[in-house]
Formats: structure tokens, C-alpha cells, sequence
């Protein structure tokens, strides 16, 4: 399995990495990478870019290097009832949208709570995935989080990053995958590269997903078109052209 699509990278933007998106286009044609979207951190992050920087990502191109370039954001969750650091009007002008749990962020609560915010960001039509939900300083009810996903047509992302700097992550990963695959839920895999070097960088989401044997047709990453699908129906979905 190989993967031409690196659905979560971050640029020099987000304050605490080193590329910019030139750079990141330039290094994913070498690569093998055919598209990635550049989600960088949202703004209630610490270094992180304001809300104007997202409203002007249209500058970008949308092809460099011949490498198509998405634009979206790791917004923050950032309270139980799953509000997140990004208004409603700015997330639907994306094309793609990953939330998270980030610790500088929000403090962790129970299992019962992280669930409950996790399903309520599932619910926002403007979400597409959640970025690694398998950190285990928010553990989470995996079946049911995974269930609201499917209910939504919503993503489940595995990050390749996380299984060095979220100490833990990979059974959880694990566990969604094998959920995913259950409930016949698709997969985004994301490296979450704060280098160019990094990104399409999946080694370690190849292992994983070879040990819980993931049909192709779950994962977003194989194709240029597959995702393209997802997010044309995604906008018809949310009334964007
Ligand atoms: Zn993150
Ligand atoms: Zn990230």
C-alpha cells in the first residue's frame, strides 16, 4: 500500500514548525505525494496564527511542484460541549477540517466527558475528521466515538506523529482502526510533519494498519480522486460550491 495523499501538515505558520508551504510542496514532490492539505494549528494554540491568516489562505496555490494543495486547520477543541477556536463562517470556507485535543489547550477530564466532546464535534457539519483521537491523555469510548463518525459521514484519522510524541497512542490507534473496520468507517491518515521532510511520512501507519488488516477501499490516502469525492460531497453536503 502506498499513500499520495498527507491530509495533516503543519508550516512554519503554526509557530512551533520550520517550512513553509513551498517548501512542504517542493519536498512531497519528491516524495511521491500528489496532494496534502496544510492544517495548521488553530489560533487558541500559543504561536499559533490568527484568524485572518485562514481567511487569506486562498493566496495559496492550488498547485505547486505539481502538487495539489488543500486548505484547512487543526482547530482545538476547547470546552466539553465541543466548541471549538474557529468560528462557523471561517471553517466552511476550508476544504478540510481536522479537530483535536491538544493539552495546552484544554485539560483533560474523564473518559465519559472527552467522549461527549469528541461526538459533538462529529456532529459539526463543518468537521471532516478528528486528528489523533487515539491520545491517551483523552481516552475515549472508541466504539461509540467511531459509531457517531459512520451516523455523520465523518473521517477517522491515524497519525503517524503520534506514535513518538503521544506516548501510548498505538494501541489506541490500533483500536480504531479495528473499529473503523467493524463499522466499515474510512480512515485519513495524516503525518502531522512539522518539517518538510516529513511530509507524506506514514511508516509507521503502514505497520499498524498491515497488522489490522484495513481493506484500501477504508483509507482516503490511496487517491487523489478518493479524497476529491469525499470533499465535493462534503461541500454539496454543507451548500458550497
Ligand atoms: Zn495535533
Ligand atoms: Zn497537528
Amino acid at each position: 500500500m502506498k499513500f499520495v495523499v498527507d491530509t495533516h501538515t503543519h508550516t512554519i505558520s503554526s509557530g512551533h514548525a520550520y517550512s513553509t508551504v513551498q517548501e512542504m510542496a517542493r519536498e512531497a514532490s519528491l516524495n511521491g505525494i500528489e496532494m496534502f492539505v496544510v492544517t495548521d494549528h488553530g489560533p487558541a494554540m500559543k504561536g499559533a496564527p490568527c484568524l485572518y491568516h485562514f481567511g487569506n489562505l486562498r493566496v495559496i496555490p492550488e498547485v505547486l511542484y505539481g502538487v495539489k494543495i488543500l486548505k484547512g486547520v487543526e482547530a482545538n477543541i476547547i470546552d466539553y460541549t465541543g466548541g471549538l477556536d474557529m468560528p462557523d463562517e471561517y471553517l466552511r470556507r476550508l476544504d478540510f477540517v481536522i479537530a483535536s485535543f491538544h493539552d495546552i489547550c484544554i485539560e483533560p477530564k474523564t473518559q465519559e466527558e472527552h467522549t461527549q466532546a469528541m461526538i459533538n464535534v462529529l456532529q459539526n457539519p463543518y468537521v471532516d475528521a478528528i486528528a489523533h483521537p487515539g491520545n491517551p491523555q483523552f481516552p475515549v469510548d472508541i466504539k461509540r466515538v467511531v459509531g457517531v463518525a459512520k451516523e455523520n459521514g465523518k473521517l477517522i484519522e491515524i497519525n503517524n506523529h503520534s506514535f513518538v510524541t503521544r506516548k501510548g497512542s498505538e494501541e489506541n490507534c490500533k483500536e480504531f482502526a479495528r473499529e473503523c473496520k467493524r463499522q466499515g468507517v474510512k480512515i485519513v491518515c495524516g503525518s502531522d510533519s512539522h518539517i518538510s521532510f516529513d511530509v507524506g511520512r506514514f511508516d509507521r501507519i503502514y505497520k499498524l494498519l498491515e497488522e489490522v488488516d484495513i481493506p484500501s477501499e477504508l483509507i482516503m490516502n490511496t487517491s487523489v480522486d478518493k479524497l476529491e469525492e469525499y470533499i465535493k460531497q462534503k461541500k454539496a453536503r454543507i451548500g458550497r460550491k
